[in-house]
């Protein structure tokens, strides 16, 4: 078995046993890089360099025994997140070369704990889609099917993970970016609830919404990497100033008599056959572990897609007025101040950003507001009513992840209502603010991942991981590897 294949939990074992070292360990991915990355094109940066680097301090704490859990495990980290003098692009031309005078709160966190970076992953231009299609730069695509998506926005995190191009990814979900991509790959992927995480030094795109997780191999590794980023910081005015628990704490904890909520308005006409039906074998599976199912209600599902696309869109209007030629690296001249901006931003942004700029700057206009965007929060407040409510009789929420596997590239991309539609099971959490994982729990017959969303209340993570990891004890989907 190579190196690369292992889990942050394996790895560390044999690190910490002087079995291997972590400049072995960087060996083994980036020789795997070597020989996947082009076709699979998970990277924007591979910084091999610096995690060389990184690998001597690594085994230097190995040697004087002051190691952390995190120490010398190689991690990839989605290109919307700063890294200190190493290129963050955000899949954008318009920060093609772009390096950060400074270093975002979760990276600096895995730095404290030894981390590796091996790299930048792609994404969605600023993290606006479900496919990385668009990349301002290139597509990635599924290790499980070549000719199909990762699903999106964090796509390269997802599909690195998936291929083996490092031991765990970090990514951004603002709808659905790390669930979605995680459930289409076949790796674990937790969105952790509003406000656990830091969000100093990520790109905005939606700050209500946005949040950063792990992407991981295993729950296990997804407990250690929360343990590692999440926490007040004084830098993030919307991270919660609560202690965090230890999340490996709870791995293995017993699930009996655990009340799993089944919302009806997630099993809709049309969806996919292969997907129904893994999805309500894993709850048989999760009923057999002593685990009861409650058909529960989230009546203004069916109006989730829409309220996100008025409200992220309005955030990121805003959120990317910053990019106007004078303040980051890409400018085009004009022949006068405003003919720059409108060079520059009609040059530097991709077609799916602008049409987002677009409908976010016409529903906050005067005139409109009332009609869209203050009636976008209003439904939003009856979404994460439907949350409370629902929760007041369960403890976690258990849905598909995704409404369809992996799908073909290009067969969306033309279309974006079609796109924004497969965001249907993950966008309500980002609108409640709760937090959510996706694991693995089948396979559809074209061989391709199905995920299980599991859902907990705010600050809950701890449920979320407690069934998560009962589920995938009893289980072997998560060791299923695609065939490269
Ligand atoms: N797919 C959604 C969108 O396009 C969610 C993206 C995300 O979570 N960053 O906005």
């Amino acid at each position: 078995m190579k190196l690369n294949e292992l889990t942050i939990s394996e790895l560390r074992r044999l690190l910490d046993d002087r079995e291997v070292k972590p400049g072995e360990v960087l060996d083994d991915i980036y020789n795997r890089i070597d020989a996947v990355d082009d076709k699979v094109k998970s990277y924007i940066t591979i910084t091999k360099d610096v995690a060389y680097e990184m690998a001597k301090d690594a085994e230097q704490a190995i040697l004087s025994n002051k190691a952390s859990l995190l120490t010398g495990i190689p991690v990839a980290v989605k290109d919307n997140m700063c890294t200190k003098d190493i290129s963050t692009t955000c899949a954008s031309k318009i920060l093609h070369n772009f390096k950060p005078p400074y270093e975002s709160t979760v990276t600096a966190r895995l730095k404290e704990q030894g981390y590796i970076l091996t790299g930048k992953t792609n994404l969605d231009e600023f993290a606006m889609g479900s496919s990385t299609e668009n990349s301002g730069f290139h597509t990635t695509r599924n290790p499980w099917d070549l000719e199909r998506v990762p699903g999106g926005s964090s796509g390269g995190s997802a599909a690195a993970v998936a291929a083996d191009e490092c031991i765990a990814a970090l990514g951004s979900d603002t709808g659905g970016s790390i669930r979605q991509p995680a459930a289409l790959c076949g790796v674990v992927g937790l969105k952790p609830t509003y406000g656990r995480v830091s969000r100093y030094g990520l790109v905005a795109f939606a700050s209500s919404l946005d949040q950063i997780g792990p992407i991981t191999k295993n729950v296990a590794d997804a407990a250690i990497m929360l343990n590692a980023i999440a926490g007040h910081d004084p830098s993030d005015s919307t991270s919660a100033p609560m202690d965090v628990p230890d999340f490996a704490n709870v791995l293995g904890h017993d699930i009996k008599g655990l009340k799993i909520g089944i919302p009806k308005e997630y099993f809709i006409e049309g969806m996919d056959k292969d997907i129904e039906d893994s999805v309500r074998t894993a709850i048989k599976k999760l009923e057999s572990l002593g685990a009861i199912p409650v058909e529960v209600s989230l009546p203004h599902t069916g109006y989730a897609v829409a309220t996100y696309y008025i409200l992220a869109t309005s955030e990121a209007s805003s959120n990317l007025a910053r990019y106007d030629g004078v303040k980051y690296g890409f400018r085009v001249d004009g022949k006068d101040l405003l003919d720059m901006y409108m060079n520059t931003r009609a040059q530097g942004f991709g077609s799916e950003v602008k049409r987002r700029i677009m409908l976010g700057t016409y529903a906050l206009s005067a005139g409109y507001y009332e009609a869209y965007y203050k009636k976008g929060q209003q439904v939003r407040t009856l979404i994460k009513q439907d949350f409370d409510n629902a929760f007041k009789n369960v403890d976690v929420i258990v849905t598909p992840t995704s409404p369809s596997a992996a799908f073909k590239i290009g067969e969306k991309a033309t279309d974006p209502l079609q796109m924004y539609l497969s965001d249907i099971f993950t966008i309500s959490v980002n609108l409640a603010g709760v937090p959510a994982i996706s694991i693995p729990c089948g396979f559809t017959r074209d061989n391709l991942p199905v995920g299980l969303q599991i859902i907990g209340k705010h600050f809950d993570e701890e449920s979320i991981f407690k069934i998560a990891y009962a589920y995938e004890q009893s289980t072997e989907w998560h060791l299923r590897r695609p065939q490269l």
